[in-house]
């Protein structure tokens, strides 16, 4: 077995189709001329971690247990990040798995081949038991154990009455040449309500107005207005002994917020992980020195500092840009160093970008998928030059794309149609003001509705006798709701088991939402909350999504063989391409998704609105 798996998440095929057409792709090209090119039938629901999940499993949720970003606990209806499901040990809150599902890597490990997965994602935490060698895509946290914010500090001292999901904090100001922050860091174990983070003070000293010295951990980093640094070391001192290594990179800039330093999200610095991070640890170790330092976040593009104006359109596209150089210096290696087995990796900047620029700048979009192209003759010229002809080349998306005007607050339109009951007619609300006795059915993440059922849900009412009626009922109401626009809201509406067939079903949500094109839960959807109006013009940088019914948002598949035998290839098919045979998914082998620990609300919730989605 020889098999290169090169993903591009987000491709889409009538973006791609429409620049084929113009012969502006010559390496993707290559591949429709010699039939090796399909639409790929993807996962519902199309979300990133459940669709390259399926891909590498052959499963659908039913059978892998990754339904939906977030996940809710029946027991007490509490949510958590279905990517970061953590359990409590003696050493504290751990990490465990999202899903324990057998990939096709697992199966050539069995038969005896080397695996590597780069960037794939729900992949953290390591999975120390496993020969696949891994570094984690989305789904690994910073080193606060969140999915990643950053931080902004402005001169400006005048509190603002918004609140972010960036963190903000004030520089104060030490004559006119210097200014001090204070970064915070990882949790400290103290009871005490006040300084929880732990602390790493830090100076500007301007130069001019372009230019600046940031002094922090005894290091000077010269700093130049709207440019990255270069990767920043941190060393956080918990106590004495005791530390924690970081690593940001800084920018100074100027926004509507006014002038200040940004740090992205503190990520886990791969020499002194805190959580067991890449597979084997030592082959992140080898990266980091053989390839210089690498962005460890799950989702290293800042779209939150982006869509919130703390960085503009320009910075964000370099960090896009930044990132997918250093993806190609490690495949670049590794196809150098690869003899047999599996090699796959992920590319996952062109899904962001279009998230913040699908909407009205094609030109940025178009730049893209040239890129890409441009990379995929890169990586066959050297698959070329380390002789791999013999090698089977997939190149695939976990989904396509589409417009996101209007963001649905699927709650609110259930109160309306009297299925949820809210505690007080307040305009907004969330979970925690239910009238869970009075209430059939809430909606948590981007295509989950739950029915309160008794005996799963701990206050559920809906006894088995209704369930299939109500289930209808609400199926046929969202079928014939017509936003303003007169156009459909919700294409297809799907029961638990039509959608997720499969052992795991029972932890499925009882209904499954497949949005019409330009219409997508909300975010406070995603969280269990609502808004005053069930329909909401989409005015966010945020402007263009996917999580909507799979079958407007078909990913591709490209193949050095002849694709026209399979009718219309899906996720199920990936494994046996990859494999050259049949390969036969495990789904007895997975286990129930996990329910997190019974952490507090504030620390879920901090967890939770880090993803961009949401
Ligand atoms: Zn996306």
């Amino acid at each position: 077995m020889k098999t290169i798996i090169i993903g591009f998440d987000a491709f889409d095929p009538a973006f791609f189709e429409r620049l084929h057409d113009q012969g502006k792709l010559p390496h993707l090209g290559k591949y429709v001329t010699n039939k090796g090119y399909a639409h790929l039938a993807v996962a519902n629901p199309a979300q990133s971690e459940v669709s390259w999940t399926s891909i590498a499993t052959g499963m659908n949720p039913g059978q892998h247990g990754l339904f939906d970003f977030v996940h809710r606990n029946p027991s007490n209806y509490a949510l958590h990040v279905s990517l970061l499901p953590t359990k409590k040990s003696t050493f504290g809150v751990q990490f465990v798995p999202p899903h324990n599902a057998p990939t096709v890597f697992d199966h050539a490990v069995e038969m005896g081949y080397p695996a590597t997965t780069l960037w794939w994602p729900a992949t953290f935490p390591a999975r120390r038991q496993s020969p696949v060698r891994t570094i984690p895509g989305l789904g690994t946290p910073d080193i606060l154990g969140r999915l990643g914010v950053g931080t902004y500090f402005k001169l400006d001292p005048n509190p603002t009455d918004k609140t972010y999901k960036t963190n903000l904090e004030n520089l104060s100001a030490d004559g006119t040449q210097k200014a001090r922050g204070i970064l915070k860091g990882p949790l400290l174990k103290s009871k005490k309500a006040e300084d929880k983070q732990a602390p790493l003070a830090f100076e500007i000293e301007w130069i001019d107005a372009n230019t600046a010295n940031l002094r922090i951990n005894n290091k000077t980093i010269p700093l130049e207005k709207d440019r990255w640094s270069p990767f920043i070391e941190l060393n956080f001192k918990l106590r004495l002994g005791v530390s924690i290594r970081a690593t940001t990179q800084a920018l100074l800039t100027e926004n509507s917020h006014g002038p200040g330093i940004y740090f992205l999200p503190l990520q886990i610095h791969p020499l002194k992980a805190v959580w067991p991070y890449a597979n084997p640890g030592s082959y992140a170790r080898r990266l980091w020195k053989n390839i210089g330092p690498y962005h460890t976040l799950g989702w290293p593009q800042d779209t939150t500092a982006l869509d919130e104006g703390f960085i503009q359109d320009d910075h964000f596209l370099r960090l896009c840009d930044a990132i997918i150089e250093t993806r190609e210096k490690v495949l670049m290696k590794e196809i150098q160093a690869f003899k047999e087995g599996i090699l796959a990796i992920v590319f996952d900047s062109l899904d962001r970008i279009q998230h913040m620029f699908w909407r009205d700048r094609e030109d940025i979009i178009e730049s893209w998928y040239l890129k890409l192209d441009a990379l995929l003759g890169r990586i066959e010229t050297q698959i070329k030059t380390c002789s791999h002809q013999d090698a089977r080349i997939l190149v695939l998306s976990d989904h396509g794309f589409s417009d996101f005007n209007t963001k649905v607050h699927l709650n609110r339109w259930l109160i309306e149609h009297d299925y949820l009951l809210p505690a007080n007619d307040q305009e907004r609300g969330g979970l925690q003001d239910v009238v869970w006795k009075k209430t059939r059915a809430y909606a948590v993440g981007l295509s989950s509705i739950y029915l309160n059922r008794s005996g799963r849900e701990s206050d559920g009412i809906v006894m088995d006798s209704e369930y299939d009626s109500l289930s209808t009922e609400i199926k046929e109401a969202l079928l014939s709701w017509e936003g303003p626009d007169k156009r459909k809201v919700v294409r297809s509406v799907w029961t638990g088991e039509e959608a997720f067939p499969g052992p795991l079903t029972p932890y499925a949500p009882d209904l499954v939402i497949g949005f019409n094109a330009g219409y997508r839960a909300s975010g406070q959807t995603g969280l269990g909350n609502w808004e005053p109006d069930a329909l909401e013009k989409n005015l966010d940088h945020w402007g263009a999504d996917h999580c909507i019914d799979p079958g407007l948002v078909p990913g591709v598949l490209f193949a050095n063989t002849n694709l026209e035998q399979l009718s219309s290839p899906s996720y199920a098919d990936i494994p046996d391409l990859v494999i050259g045979g049949k390969f036969e998914p495990r789904e007895s082998a997975a286990s129930p998704p996990p329910v997190t620990s019974d952490e507090d609300r504030e620390t879920l919730e901090e967890r939770l609105k880090d993803l961009g989605y949401l």
